[in-house]
């Protein structure tokens, strides 16, 4: 939740997409061509993953199922951390404990729900998304949420996940890096990473282009290789 040394307001034309801190955390430079260079390439991974999302997202806004609401494709925001974007699945799950929520009796806790493709990652990237997702929730609810969900399709399996304190200072920091190079207007150089391998976007990044080599010097040796 907010507290009052964090009173901070930035206007709408500043914000982050809450999306941005999970490509940026993943690799600062994919980040800088999607963001800022507003290049894009798919891959057969970002289009199981569009595909998981169309899914979680499905027309059915929202549903009652027992002791919970499930709303979809959910818009948040947070004036004070200065992003938006979408929660796939937000469930608020009856607890005397909770917030109250119009139309409906009792009291809920807030749980949000994460759908990635593939298999939990070594990174933070999926974490820190549903973190910021969970502090955005916290700020339009005015309530705490300890917990947050990630589902990963590959594996079926829902993994919970704690929103510590430590996570929460992160994002904020990492937020604070990628206006750092928004304001710079700065796409970050080529860091080789093992997800180079897997990454949608390295034919625009050329990652194995040495940095002693000039991108035309590079295609003339993988043409004659
Ligand atoms: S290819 Fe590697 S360095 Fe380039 S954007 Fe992708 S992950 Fe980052």
């Amino acid at each position: 939740m907010c507290t009052c040394d964090e009173f901070h307001e930035y206007k709408e034309e500043d914000y982050l997409q809450i999306a941005e801190i999970q490509h940026y955390q993943f690799c600062p430079r994919q980040w800088g061509l999607i963001y800022l260079e507003y290049q894009w390439a798919e891959n057969v991974l970002t289009v199981e993953g569009t595909i998981l999302h169309q899914k979680a997202h499905d027309p059915q806004i929202k549903e009652k199922r027992g002791k919970r609401i499930v709303v979809r494709s959910m818009r948040v925001s947070s004036p004070r951390l200065g992003v938006t974007g979408m929660c796939d699945v937000v469930e608020f799950i009856r607890d005397e404990t909770g917030i109250s929520i119009p139309k409906y009796q009792g009291k809920y806790r807030v749980l949000p729900v994460e759908y990635k493709r593939g298999r939990p990652k070594e990174g933070n990237e999926d974490i820190f998304q549903l973190t910021l997702e969970a502090m955005c929730l916290e700020d339009m609810l005015v309530t705490s949420i300890p917990e947050g969900c990630l589902y990963y399709g590959e594996i079926h399996h829902r993994t919970a996940v704690p929103l510590t304190r430590e996570s929460r200072t992160q994002v904020k920091k990492v937020l604070q890096e990628i206006r750092e190079f928004r304001n710079r207007k700065y796409t970050p150089r080529v860091k080789r990473r093992r997800g180079c391998k897997n990454c949608s976007m390295k034919n625009l990044c050329l990652p194995e282009l040495p940095r002693t080599e000039s991108a035309r010097e590079y295609l003339a040796r993988r043409l004659s290789e």
